[in-house]
């Protein structure tokens, strides 16, 4: 029986041009326990992520050994430095060199990883997989849907596939499509064929993601192209809009049984209705901070959740703007009960941890991380509590059931609880919250620095979500940025144009 060796492999980071926060080493080194080497991938039968799809396809087989490389990722952030790079491609390198010959690789990739001099930094590592196996080695990447698809991605991928959902539920099943890809092709039952159309169009990710119309129904569409004669998948990528470089657009993608015309046929037919529903896929007008909070006081029910979209750690912002907390202290006392906010501070946390509860402090929070878009705010403020984590992972944000987040404070002014973490969270978490005795769904108004991860967590129970318009790194307002190394004309920044995916 012949027998294949196949290499696995991750890196997981969406980088944010507008981010002042440049992504380190450390930022690696303290993301879910730290990059994991060799065998060390195997060791974490718990991860919920496109490794663990491809260990259920490719474990447990005679003719196939697994090669574990690597598996890095870090909090979305801003551009990853030129250091890191060279550490991440050491490590790469590392196990690449001793694994010898493969006959295949399986990586997934985020595919908006951005450094400061490589723009398009998952090309660059996909080079250094592609050196090392040679021209002929069938490699398959899964892809987040928010990649910003390059030409030299599909140049040196065999087979580009992405995930069909977001908010992302589908990292397991991504992961586990793309080895059997590999499978079916290193056995030669497949020749599997990526064509790509881009298309100049990028938005903030739509409220209701894929799960409503219109995106539900271009996804439903690519996706029952699976069952066509030589199709082996089609996917579409929305682009990440949070970055400034020149390959910047959506993508959509057909990988096909060497069939280039029905590829170049499918990504045609995909990047038209993706266009054609533009207009739909703008986000709602969105509210000034005091308009949010003169509204939630007029809301009956609870509780009302108010949206800084634009600190979203997960799209890469800093979390810890204090534009809203601005806005929440100057109008806390036209809401009629508790309003809670959670900003990220190690600053402000090392201070206070020691400080009596009871006690009223001064400190300036905030704005430490975001030196961008705005200023740290100086509070005066009762210490009401000092909780500890781990928490517990609500919006199943990482591949562990639980987040490290160092001491929790929370500090009272009035009715605002404005709770400190040491380190910053992925979410947005209700378990923070919990972690210091607040229920946060029976709270008045929560504040949360979300996009659409609310959806997980909050939206079940809020009475309203209202998306207020603040500075920052993630702005839905994309005419905020300069975007000065993006192709124009990009569709919403100049307006409408005429565009059609046949011509281009
Ligand atoms: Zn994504």
């Amino acid at each position: 029986m012949t027998h294949h060796r196949l290499g696995i492999a991750r890196f997981w980071h969406e980088s944010n041009s507008f981010s002042g926060i440049p992504t380190q080493i450390r930022d690696f080194e303290e993301y879910q326990g730290g990059t994991l080497i060799g065998a060390q991938l195997l060791e974490h039968p718990e991860r919920r992520d496109e490794i663990a799809g491809m260990m259920e396809v490719l474990s447990g087989r005679d003719d196939t050994e697994i090669v574990p490389l690597l598996s890095a990722g870090a909090l979305p952030a801003g551009l990853i430095s030129r250091e890191t790079v060279d550490h991440l491609e050491q490590q790469l390198v590392s196990q690449l060199s001793p694994a010898g010959k493969l006959d295949g690789l399986c990586i997934a990739l985020h595919g908006s990883m951005s450094a400061e001099q490589i723009p398009d930094l998952d090309g660059y590592f996909l080079q250094v997989f592609r050196s090392h196996v040679g021209p002929e080695v069938p490699i398959v990447v899964a892809l987040d849907c928010h990649a910003i698809v390059t030409e030299q991605m599909v140049e040196l991928a065999n087979a580009l596939i992405a995930y069909r959902t977001h908010p992302h539920t589908d990292l397991v099943e991504t992961g586990a499509r793309c080895a059997q890809v590999l499978m079916d092709t290193v056995h030669g039952k497949i020749h599997p064929l990526t064509r790509a159309r881009r298309v100049p169009l990028i938005l903030p990710p739509p409220d209701d993601g894929t799960m409503v119309d219109p995106l539900k129904k271009v996804f439903d569409a690519f996706i029952g192209w699976d069952d066509l004669e030589g199709v082996i998948a089609c996917s579409m990528c929305p682009a990440f809009p949070f970055q400034n470089v020149s390959e910047q657009g959506s993508t959509a993608l057909a990988v096909t049984d060497g069939d280039a015309d029905l590829a170049n046929r499918l990504v045609n037919d995909l990047a038209g209705r993706f266009w054609d529903v533009r207009h739909e896929l703008l986000p709602d007008p969105m509210l000034s901070p005091a308009e949010a909070l003169e509204y939630a006081a007029t809301i009956e029910g609870a509780p009302v959740i108010i949206t800084d979209s634009a600190d979203t750690v997960g799209g890469g912002a800093p979390g810890d703007n204090t534009c809203i907390l601005d806005a929440v202290l100057a109008h806390r006392h036209t809401i009629n009960g508790l309003i809670l906010l959670h900003l990220p501070d190690a600053d402000a946390v090392e201070q206070l941890k020691n400080v009596q509860v009871g006690q009223t402090v001064t400190v300036a929070v905030g704005g430490k991380r975001d030196r961008v878009f705005c200023q740290p705010l100086t509070v005066t403020c009762e210490m009401l509590c000092i909780g500890r984590g781990p928490i517990q992972d609500d919006a199943a944000a990482g591949f562990q059931a639980t987040i490290e987040t160092g001491p929790i404070l929370c500090l009272g002014i009035d009715n605002v609880r404005l709770v400190l973490t040491e380190r910053v969270i992925l979410g947005p978490q209700p378990s923070v919250f919990r972690a210091i005795g607040i229920e946060p769904f029976e709270a008045e108004v929560v504040v949360l620095k979300t996009g659409i991860g609310y959806k997980m967590t909050y939206a079940h129970v809020a009475e309203a979500v209202l998306r207020a318009n603040c500075p920052g790194a993630q702005s839905y307002n994309l005419k905020n940025y300069l975007f000065e190394n993006v192709p124009r004309p990009m569709f919403p920044l100049d307006g409408d144009f005429d565009w059609n995916p046949q011509r281009d």
